[in-house]
């Protein structure tokens, strides 16, 4: 059992998942929390940090359950609150494999007795009820869910909001060089008892709660089970009048094309993101804990806040432009501008990667975000505290679906993934991206 006044570092802390272990460790009563990173949170590596993300409880099993945790936290706790935007969401599809997972979701929301928050779309002109500003896209043969216990979060000000709570508790942090990791500190037994950061500074801990997102792989050796990828999105300025027009419609979200929500509440501004299989960078690293004699190649960020002025590949650009021309064909000429990558790191079966790490003993890992994270901000640092307590054992979990990342045997089962990458895409930033041939999980 770990003590209250243990001392605690949550190493990525400015970012999604461990800002939200931070908080949750301080709402349990630790009292000696340390939240390190290499920007102040919100972090501008995180990639939380961004407009919005589409967040809801279209989900089953047991992320229907943690969905539907952290939905009402969104709408009802005052961190959470405010960020929290209840418009419903639209998950649409114009082919027919898609139509029949989504059918299948549909079928076994109600069966969980939720069919209060779903309606089935089976054409055109019943999503135009609910998305009346889908008038004049070219949504011919769509069909698809609605869920109405869903919408968006504004996820900057929603990591804000956690940072400031942080502050209130009194969490101590370390951002820039000295809070920036750059390796473990272990006793001679192998016990994790701190970490190092680039400037040399040595923190010591009791515990160390690893939360680096797409950047793990490449600075602790995950043994090849997370694989890192960006993905895109961009922005369109709308003018106050068609800002106007879109406030309270629904998310949407089509399997093909990408996704869009409300334009920003003040700047009006539109954000966009295609969607596709995700960019690889290969770089070779050795992540602390690896071989010492090799340097695989691994897929490690380049972060957007350190090269702002990349840009994104054209193929996403041309893909973006496809989804405002479909969806929005009265923008279709509008500059695009903001255009960032954006990473992630994706587990095989795109569960969470949470766990003590086999080798180093008070090390917990809390990475693989699998790219649909932002939505459980509220709740996904309350799984790992609950682990860090003890409270999430072999075969327990939630409903009849446990989480497997949730046990340690996860990383000795060293899934290794496929070669990734085949062929270079057309890239206007210094990138050598590849495409990513898995798609695991949308991002919705
Ligand atoms: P991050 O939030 O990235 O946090 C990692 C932190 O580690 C960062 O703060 C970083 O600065 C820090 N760090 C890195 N290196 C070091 C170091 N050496 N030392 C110290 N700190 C370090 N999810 C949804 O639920 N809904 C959506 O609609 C959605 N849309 C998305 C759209 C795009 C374009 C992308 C890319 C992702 C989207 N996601 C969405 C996914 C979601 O953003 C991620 O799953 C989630 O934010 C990842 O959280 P994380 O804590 O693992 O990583």
């Amino acid at each position: 059992m770990v003590a209250k006044s243990a001392r605690i570092l949550v190493v990525g802390g400015g970012g999604t998942m461990g800002s939200s272990t931070a908080l949750h460790l301080a709402r349990r009563g630790y009292t000696d929390i340390r939240v390190l990173d290499v920007y102040e949170s919100p972090s501008a590596n995180s990639a939380g940090n961004d407009l919005n993300k589409i967040a809801g409880t279209d989900s089953t099993g047991v992320w229907g359950e943690l969905s539907i945790e952290a939905w009402d936290m969104w709408t009802s706790d005052p961190v959470f609150k405010p960020h929290g935007h209840a418009v419903g969401k639209l998950d649409l599809t114009s082919n027919d494999a898609r139509e029949e997972e989504l059918r299948g979701k549909y079928e076994r929301i109600i069966a969980e007795g939720r069919g209060d928050t779903v309606e089935w779309l089976k054409d055109e002109e019943a999503i135009l009820c609910k998305a009346p500003h889908l008038k004049g896209a070219d949504i011919k043969g769509w069909r698809g869910l609605y869920c109405s216990s869903g919408g968006w979060v504004a996820a900057r000000d929603a990591l804000a909001s956690v940072a400031r709570s942080l502050r209130s508790y009194g969490v101590k942090t370390a951002f820039g060089t000295s809070g920036t990791f750059s390796s473990l500190l272990l006793s001679p037994d192998g016990s994790c008892t701190g970490v190092r950061c680039v400037d040399g500074t040595e923190w010591d801990a009791d515990l160390v709660v690893f939360a680096t997102g797409a950047w793990s792989p490449g600075l602790i050796d995950l043994e090849g089970q997370c694989e890192s990828k960006c993905w895109v999105y961009a922005h369109v300025q709308l003018s106050p009048d068609e800002a106007e027009r879109m406030r309270g419609v629904p998310t949407i979200y089509n399997d093909k094309l990408g996704f869009f929500m409300e334009p920003h509440t003040t700047s009006n501004i539109l954000k966009l993101c295609n969607e596709f299989s995700g960019f690889t960078h290969l770089t070779p690293a050795r992540p602390f804990g690896s071989n010492p004699s090799s340097s695989p190649l691994i897929s490690v960020p380049r972060s957007h806040a350190d090269h702002p002025t990349d840009t994104i590949p054209t193929s996403s650009l041309s893909d973006i432009r496809a989804l405002i021309r479909t969806c929005l064909p009265h923008l279709r000429d509008r500059p695009i501008i903001n255009q960032a990558m954006c990473w992630c790191t994706d587990m095989p079966d795109a569960r969470w990667l949470l766990c003590e790490h086999p080798r180093w003993r008070n090390l917990v890992l809390a990475t693989g975000d699998s790219g649909h994270t932002f939505k459980m901000l509220p709740v996904v640092g309350r799984e790992v505290v609950d682990l860090i307590e003890g409270k999430v054992g072999v075969g327990s979990g939630f409903g009849s679906d446990p989480l497997p990342a949730l046990l340690p045997e996860t990383l000795a089962r060293s899934v290794s993934m496929s070669t990734i990458g085949h062929r270079k895409a057309a890239c206007s930033s210094c990138l050598a991206l590849l495409p990513s041939r898995r798609v695991p999980w949308t991002r919705s």
